[in-house]
């Protein structure tokens, strides 16, 4: 693989360590799709792990579509319509919408099923909940990225026969013939292509900054009961600290930074986290590291964190109810956590908070818990500037394979309601945010949704993308989202529910102390 762009940036962003290929008349052409920004785009892993591991294939062709080029190739500037085969990545259920207003822009279908590219669909709502996804794509791919690129490339051969071609892919599709679905994944970590070269562009910047992209692990071994990414990536799995090592010495080099921004669910649950980025002081490289969970930090690590540039430590305790907290798999102890958040802020870190409304069990009650803890935490520390503490606050939306999938959505007054009284933690300097509901509600149709879901989509986005077409597609179809409001008995069938993923034991398990929890809560309001 030739890379160009090497002094100077190439293409619609200006990228540098770029394969530049136009191909020959008859190439075999794949278009990797990310619905949203550009940045964005290029945050993404697999955005880098697609790109360099297919075009290390002399025959093929590859480019890149988002939102902020919808039409043109980033380095090619060939047509989407002009691809063979499109690879879209979804990171969130609302990608879809986007996706679609991708498709009318470039006048293809998402209902033709007879002409080229030929749309193929990933990511973790594909692989937690397929159904309303089904509509919209030649097939979709219940597993690990790296997984089916090797399909792929197996079955380059038949390209030419459209319909061989989706069958070897081992695709889930409207005519799939099995009752259930099993996920592919890969069993070795150290096994799965790491891009040593990354895209960079001379123009715009990656949500993270610039820096060299490495997963260390996969999966969450904690799976707690709202996080559909540690079920969907289940199990836990480790990279090497030799080729963790090595890959971030010729990625720094590749790739002119000198900063690396880890990927991982739970950065310290890999058992060399601290020898990492130790080295990575000494060397004096900078780091950033994606939110901790509170019970693997402790001061020494915060300490490593500051040497290492970072300038704000995101932990998400969720709830400060012991009793839930414990439930839903991350039991906090308040001193602890009070003690370490202080910590945090006397070591002049910005300290970001996440917490969820809308849980089994909680209430305005353990509100009150949250606003508490802040107050407390800034009388027990020293508050070095405005805004050093920031709250984020978003709803539950349950997702589907994990034990909060049989809960509903809370209702858009008790949230506002419930916001209302948080949001005067502004008054003694906290920055405070939080998710609009409708957002939230938006999607949790798409994620609790069935086949029908994707008729909505299709509308919807034919509508526009805001609120309001949202409206717009429900009245029109008639649509009803009573399911996102009701709980669902353990037993109850799921859409999802022939897909296996391996964690639905536990789920189940798990699922029925949340609703035993949010049914007592119901019979005391
Ligand atoms: S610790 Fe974080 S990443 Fe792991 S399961 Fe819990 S919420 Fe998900």
């Amino acid at each position: 693989m030739i890379l160009i762009g090497t002094t100077l940036g190439i293409g619609l962003f200006s990228e540098y360590n770029i394969a530049y290929k136009r191909g020959k008349p008859g190439s075999f052409k794949i278009a990797l799709v990310y619905p949203s920004t550009y940045a964005a785009s290029i945050s993404n892993l697999f955005t880098h792990i697609a790109y360099y591991y297919l075009t290390q294939h002399d025959d093929i062709v590859v480019d890149r579509f988002t939102l902020d080029n919808p039409t043109k190739g980033a380095i090619t500037g060939i047509p989407l319509k002009d691809f063979d085969v499109a690879l879209i990545s979804i990171g969130y259920e609302l990608d879809l919408l986007y996706y679609i207003r991708i498709l009318i822009k470039n006048f293809i279908s998402p209902r033709k099923r007879d002409k080229r590219p030929i749309l193929i669909a990933g990511g973790p709502p594909i692989i937690a909940n397929p159904e309303p996804a089904l509509d919209l794509f030649d097939g979709v791919f219940i597993g690990e990225g790296e997984a089916l690129l090797e399909q792929l490339i197996r079955n380059i051969d038949v390209i030419d026969k459209p319909r061989q071609f989706t069958d070897n892919l081992e695709l889930y599709h409207k005519d799939y013939p099995h009752p259930s679905i099993k996920k592919y994944f890969i069993r070795n970590l150290d096994n799965a292509f790491i891009p040593i070269h990354q895209i960079q562009s001379e123009k715009y910047e990656p949500i993270y900054g610039r820096g060299y992209i490495i997963e260390i692990s996969r999966g969450c071994k904690w799976l707690c009961g709202f996080c559909m990414e540690s079920h969907v990536f289940h199990p836990f799995r480790v990279r090497s600290l030799n080729i963790i090592e090595r890959s971030m010495k010729l990625g720094i080099e590749a790739n002119r930074v000198n900063r690396i921004i880890f990927y991982s669910l739970s950065f310290f649950d890999h058992p060399h986290s601290d020898k990492i980025l130790k080295k990575l002081v000494e060397e004096n490289i900078q780091f950033s590291l994606p939110s901790i969970r509170y019970n693997t930090l402790n001061k020494n690590r915060v300490d490593l964190i500051r040497e290492g540039g970072q300038k704000t430590i995101t932990i998400a305790p969720e709830t400060l109810s012991e009793r839930i907290g414990c439930e839903l798999g991350k039991c906090i102890m308040k001193d602890h956590l009070n003690n370490l958040c202080s910590y945090i802020l006397n070591s002049g870190l910005n300290l970001k908070l996440y917490f969820i409304l809308g849980l089994p069990g909680d209430s305005p009650e353990t509100d009150k818990l949250i606003a508490e803890f802040v107050k407390q935490l800034i009388e027990h520390s020293e508050i070095q500037r405005p805004n050093q503490i920031r709250l984020s606050i978003n709803p539950l939306i349950p997702k589907p394979h994990t034990p909060t999938q049989y809960i509903p959505l809370i209702r858009k007054d008790a949230y506002l309601r419930r916001i209302k009284h948080l949001k005067k933690l502004r008054s003694i300097r906290v920055r405070l945010e939080y998710l609009d509901w409708r957002w939230a509600f938006a999607q949790a149709i798409i994620s609790l949704g069935g086949r029908k879901t994707g008729e909505l989509i299709i509308r919807w986005a034919t509508e526009g993308t805001g609120l309001g077409a949202l409206r717009k597609a429900i009245k029109e179809l008639n649509y009803s989202t009573d399911y996102v409001f009701k709980p669902k008995e353990i037993d109850d069938p799921l859409p999802w529910d022939h897909v296996k993923l391996g964690t639905e034991n536990i789920v189940r398990a798990r699922g029925r102390k949340l609703l035993d929890l949010y049914l007592d809560q119901s019979e005391t309001n």
